[in-house]
């Protein structure tokens, strides 16, 4: 039986992201700073891909977290 250690699926484009302050290249703060929240990215616009590819600012996830501060 060839099947050992495959029960795990990948959630995430690209490597593994650790718990903690998981950051995009396009990211001004960690996921949870205050004063930021997500917003579109915008290098890809929403889709998270560019040219066919990932979009390496936001890691195909079409947001980025950027600061929120209202003014
Ligand atoms: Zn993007």
């Amino acid at each position: 039986m060839p099947n050992t250690s495959n029960d795990r699926t990948a959630d995430q484009p690209g490597n593994a992201q650790s718990t903690g302050a998981p950051m995009s290249p396009g990211d001004e703060a960690p996921d949870g700073t205050p004063g930021t929240g997500h917003d579109v990215c915008p290098a890809c616009g929403g889709s998270g891909k560019v040219g066919g590819a990932t979009c390496s600012e936001c890691n195909g996830t079409g947001e980025v977290n950027v600061g929120i501060g209202g003014a």
